[in-house]
């Protein structure tokens, strides 16, 4: 059976509706009286043919093994499939040969055995087998007379048998959905202490394990997006502005020289705290390098920055930073900072990552200038956009002489 063929069949027998059910009932109870007449017997006389009983076991089997191989049915385990339908084997072939071959009660057994098969799966159709089988049972002998004929109270005996059975298969069926539902809940937690631990390692990923800080990662995933906001908003607003501030220490090498790494490591951990003083919350600080930061301040005003560049200049410089033991060590910090869009009235000529190496520029100035101090790097007033990124790699900081570029420093 092709991949197709099998689904729609599974398909089907999923939509089975109560219809269907009686269809296929009926379907098994018509069968019998026909096989009477095959084999030339007088309906209503029972026959005495051991054919017929074989061909009337062997009939049951197969359907037992159909039923067995059933798609439905795969959706439980091989042992449980089985003893699904081993009532069905064993019942069928055992009804049917004691049954006196009167064909209402071959009929009612072979139904009622499929029907406790069924009832593992669905009560409903259990109960419509049995309530199809036993109406059969009852209007056939009912027309012939014999309701109360050994055979017939025989019958229903074994229909009350049979609904014992189909009440333990049913116990068992809800047992074993139940295992199900615990399997699902174990599936359910297991799967949400995964995305936990995905997260938690996706957080680790962009994050750097001395200061808590973000990486150089975390910023080429987000900026992309802050960038197209500051784009958008930029002439509407005024507080559009991304600042780019890049935040070095000052001869920091000498306090590794003279402390200890682990005093470096410490200078490092607090300056994670000052510059969450000093910047938002909702600012990108980002452990740019060893003793390098880069935070980015979203939806601001380039007129600000001056004042905090100096904010955090004094952040830093404002009080020693505490070690080991009650020691502590001053320490200083030099910035540079630059504007996205760099040039406001065409605010593509430069890119992100070329207004971080404007301040990068800056942040070298302001060493040459005698560090613990702060250079901005701005457009110029006249500056010509065209070409502007290409002007700037070819000239470097002489773009400052040329009227490019307009320096921000400490009054
Ligand atoms: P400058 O004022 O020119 O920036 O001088 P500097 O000494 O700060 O700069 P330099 O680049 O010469 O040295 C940076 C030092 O930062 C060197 C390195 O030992 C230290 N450093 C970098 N990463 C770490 C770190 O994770 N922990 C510690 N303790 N020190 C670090
Ligand atoms: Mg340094
Ligand atoms: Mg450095």
């Amino acid at each position: 059976m092709s991949d197709d063929r099998r689904g729609s069949y599974r398909r089907w027998l999923e939509r089975s509706s109560t219809a269907t059910i009686f269809v296929y009932s009926a379907l098994i109870v018509a069968f019998f009286p026909a096989f009477h007449f095959v084999l030339g017997a007088t309906p209503g006389v029972p026959p005495d043919s051991l054919a017929l009983r074989l061909a009337a076991a062997a009939v049951a089997a197969a359907v037992a093994i159909a039923l067995l191989v059933a798609p439905k049915l795969r959706r439980y385990s091989p042992n449980l499939q089985l003893l699904n339908v081993l009532p069905t084997i064993v019942a069928s072939p055992i009804l049917v040969v004691n049954s006196g071959n009167n064909p209402s009660y071959i009929a009612g057994s072979l139904v009622l055995a499929i029907g406790v098969q069924q009832a593992f799966y669905r009560t409903r159709d259990f109960v419509i087998v049995l309530a199809t089988t036993l109406g059969v049972e009852v209007l056939y002998s009912a027309i012939r007379g014999v309701f109360f004929s050994p055979a017939n109270l025989n019958a229903l005996a074994l229909s009350g048998s049979g609904f014992f059975v189909a009440m333990a298969a049913g116990i068992l069926r809800l047992r074993v959905q139940r295992n199900e539902r615990e399997l699902r809940s174990i599936v359910r937690d297991r799967t949400r202490e995964l995305s936990e631990a995905n997260a938690k390692l996706e957080e680790m990923s962009v994050t750097d394990p001395l200061t808590g800080l973000r990486n150089r990662r975390f910023l080429a995933q987000h900026l992309e997006f802050e960038v197209a906001a500051a784009l958008r908003r930029t002439g509407d607003v005024p507080d559009a502005d991304l600042l780019f501030f890049l935040i070095d220490l000052d001869h920091f090498k000498s306090v590794n020289d003279t402390y200890g790494h682990n005093a470096g490591d410490l200078v490092l951990m607090q300056m994670r705290d000052r510059l969450r003083e000093v910047f938002r919350e909702s600012d990108f600080l980002v452990r740019w390098g060893g003793e390098e930061f880069l935070v980015v301040t979203r939806s601001s005003r380039r007129s600000d920055a001056c004042e905090i560049a100096e904010r955090a200049r004094t952040a830093v410089a404002g009080r020693p930073f505490a070690l080991e033991r009650g020691q502590r060590v001053e320490a200083r910090c030099s910035i540079g900072f630059a504007a996205f869009p760099f040039v406001p009235f065409s605010p593509r000529a430069l890119s992100w990552m070329q207004v971080v190496a404007l301040a990068d520029r800056a942040l070298y100035l302001a060493k040459e200038r005698g560090r613990n101090t702060w250079v901005g790097a701005t457009a110029a007033t006249r500056i010509e956009p065209e070409g502007l990124a290409e002007r700037l790699a070819i000239l470097g900081i002489d773009a400052l002489q040329d009227g490019t570029l307009h320096l921000l420093v400490p009054k």
